[in-house]
């Protein structure tokens, strides 16, 4: 964009690369009456083409300069609207009960210094079909991380429990303008449905967190505030004890955990 002066504080790296453009938006599996909430358009790179589905588009756009640009876009696009407001402030919940849809999707190009806050907000706030998202490589590969790897953490946990995560594609930082310094991937969230949920969601959040609080310790040091005993007595069945660490647990073995305490 000419004369436009980007701001990293606000992660502007803004997509040129048509071919990604094409993956993510092809990546995106439609049901009828959609919602596809966009966090970020930027100068509208990904707007202009989520417009030519069948969908009503949101997008949220923090900075009110690139309101020409995107207020053009939604004059000439139905069924498109602009909200110029942090997402992160937004009260999502509230926000879709305004909204008549039967399916929603976020797809972005991230801002990749709030990447876990948008999520985490989505996941709490929400229960989307599918998310379809640009995030830093490394962050897409804790996402996706398997038990027993280094890039194993709470965070892969929680999520793989809401979603099948599944890889679209490495973007290299050249198809970045501005050009960021790491390499960036797309990555689908798909809800998984009929999944198998804990009696209490909120414990099972909570223990996952307590479980890896101090990467390097095992879950008798992390967990000295539960009834270890219990925990002991579940993890047998597993071929698992006290010393184990949170790292090798997998999403099964948690539910149980916290569904015997
Ligand atoms: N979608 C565009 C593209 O792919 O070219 C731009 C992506 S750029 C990585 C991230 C965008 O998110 C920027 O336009 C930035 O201004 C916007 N943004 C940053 N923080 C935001 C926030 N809290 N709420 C909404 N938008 C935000």
């Amino acid at each position: 964009m000419k004369n436009f002066e980007y701001k990293k504080s606000l992660g502007q790296n803004f997509l040129i690369d048509q071919n990604i453009i094409n993956k993510i938006i092809n990546s995106i599996d439609l049901k009828e009456e959609s919602l596809i909430i966009e966090i970020g358009p930027g100068s509208g790179a990904l707007t202009r083409e989520l417009v030519k589905l069948n969908a009503n588009i949101i997008s949220f756009e923090i900075d009110t300069r690139l309101r020409d640009e995107l207020d053009n876009l939604s004059n000439d696009n139905s069924n498109l609207e602009i909200i110029y407001q942090d997402f992160l402030k937004l009260n999502l919940k509230e926000f879709l009960k305004s909204r008549k849809y039967k399916n929603l999707y976020f797809v972005a190009n991230l801002p990749y210094y709030i990447t876990t806050a948008i999520i985490n907000k989505i996941t709490e706030e929400s229960d989307p079909n599918e998310m379809i998202l640009m995030v830093q490589k490394e962050v897409a590969e804790r996402f996706s991380a398997n038990p027993n790897t280094k890039d194993y953490s709470s965070i892969s946990v929680f999520l793989q429990y809401n979603y099948d995560i599944s890889k679209v594609t490495l973007v290299s930082k050249n198809c970045f303008f501005p050009k960021p310094k790491v390499d960036s991937m797309v990555i689908k969230f798909k809800s998984i449905e009929n999944r198998i949920r804990p009696d209490d969601e909120e414990k099972f959040y909570k223990l996952i967190k307590d479980a890896f609080k101090f990467k390097r310790k095992n879950l008798r040091n992390n967990l000295k505030e539960y009834n270890i005993d219990k925990i002991n007595d579940i993890l047998k069945k597993y071929d698992k004890d006290l010393t184990t660490r949170a790292e090798s647990l997998t999403v099964k073995e948690f539910i149980d955990i916290s569904n015997n305490l």
